[in-house]
């Protein structure tokens, strides 16, 4: 089967992260049937979606890993110039929900392994569900752990525009509480008003966030210019039922995008002081979702090997979260290098160049053959 062939049955399954991904998952499997990679299908966090597994030759620590994710997010068809579920091309591009993030690169991977050969190790293929809402599906299969052992070699096939991405940023998101006393406005003193106290800690975290876009640290130089800092934002609302009532509860959602060399806890310590130095009613802080930095050393293996092959001076950062924040963080060297930009991903009309398509199919092959002992 071609590579586009592929590429628009991937995109006509439309596995948006809301929907069970388990047509996807059924078609692969099926691509696959009587051939000799294996497919192992696995559980996830929820009743309905699944990840995949595919592995050709032994499995091995040895070899390559290559990644990616199955999900889309949503496309709402009026909004585009051709029906999202149908791969068009146009100006040289792909378009179709997913071709840039990251079916194109899926359907690369599903050839690299189908075309392999293999002296050295083994290749896998890890493709995981619900990385649009969080890396749900990654992070189930390194807590539940893999059937059998993969590559510790990791290259996930986000859209890079054919960079090599060692490091990026985390994602924690928090909800602080306040807790007040209600009462009538007309009688203030019974009451306690936890919307107030609110607005001493959205100021204090303000302030705060302010501090941090001076801050640099040793990875601040691989990031562009407007990113070299940690970016805490205050997001969201919620409090008070009517004017003439006292509040006596605020919620404010807020989120904190680390560099991948800050430790996660010392930066909660910062935010937990600033609002305990404002805050005079009882409050609380929750962690509601940790998507994990990743920092992968310029000298590991799949790095080198990757930024040589391709010609690529210095490190680059980005500030979005992949996969790779939880696989960096079980043990696996990973680096993020695919087709297509980033910045048409999550938009109408997402396209991936098929030229930037033949030279990551390229890339991947040579990659899979320096792995696994197949290079000249
Ligand atoms: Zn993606």
């Amino acid at each position: 089967m071609k590579l586009q062939e592929l590429l628009t049955d991937l995109i006509a399954i439309d596995s948006t992260s809301v929907l069970s991904n388990e047509p996807v998952v059924a078609y692969i499997e099926e691509y696959f049937e009587g051939s000799a990679v294996k497919c192992h299908r696995l559980p996830s966090h929820e009743v309905g979606k699944f990840n995949l597994l595919l592995v050709k030759g032994e499995p091995s620590e040895d070899g390559i890993t290559l990644c990616g994710h199955m999900d889309t997010v949503p496309a709402t068809a009026g909004r585009w110039k051709s029906d999202p579920w149908t791969l068009t091309e146009r100006d040289g591009s792909w378009h179709g929900r997913g071709s840039c993030d990251m079916k194109g690169f899926v359907a690369i991977a599903i050839q690299a392994i189908e075309r392999a050969e293999i002296n050295l190790g083994c290749v896998a293929v890890l493709l995981v569900c619900d990385e649009e809402l969080g890396s749900f599906g990654a992070k189930y299969v390194l807590e539940n752990g893999l059937p059998v052992s993969i590559p510790k070699q990791v290259i996930i096939g986000e859209p890079t525009s054919l960079q090599v991405v060692r490091l990026h940023k985390g994602h924690l998101s928090m909800r602080v509480s306040i807790k007040g006393v209600s009462a009538h406005t007309g009688s203030p003193h019974l009451g306690k008003n936890a919307l107030a106290e609110g607005g001493k800690v959205i100021c204090a975290l303000s302030a705060l966030s302010l501090q941090y876009e001076a801050l640099r640290t040793d990875s601040s130089e691989h990031f562009p210019d407007v990113a070299k800092f940690p970016v805490l934002t205050v997001s969201t609302v919620k409090s008070g039922s009517a004017i003439n009532v006292v509040p006596d509860s605020f919620e404010l959602g807020i989120g904190m995008r680390l560099l991948p060399d800050q430790n996660k806890d010392e930066v909660v310590a910062e935010i937990k002081k600033s609002i305990t130095d404002v805050c005079e009613l009882p409050w609380n802080l929750e962690e509601l979702g940790d998507n994990p930095t990743m920092l992968t050393s310029e000298n590991s293996a799949i790095n080198k090997w990757l930024c040589e092959y391709i010609e690529q001076k210095g490190s680059v950062g980005v500030s979005y979260g992949t996969d790779g924040g939880y696989l960096s963080h079980s043990g696996y060297e990973c680096v993020l290098y695919g087709a297509g930009d980033i910045a048409v991903a999550h938009k109408p009309d997402e396209y991936v160049p098929v030229h930037e398509m033949e030279t990551c199919v390229h890339t991947i092959d040579t990659a899979v053959q320096h792995f696994c002992g197949t290079g000249k």
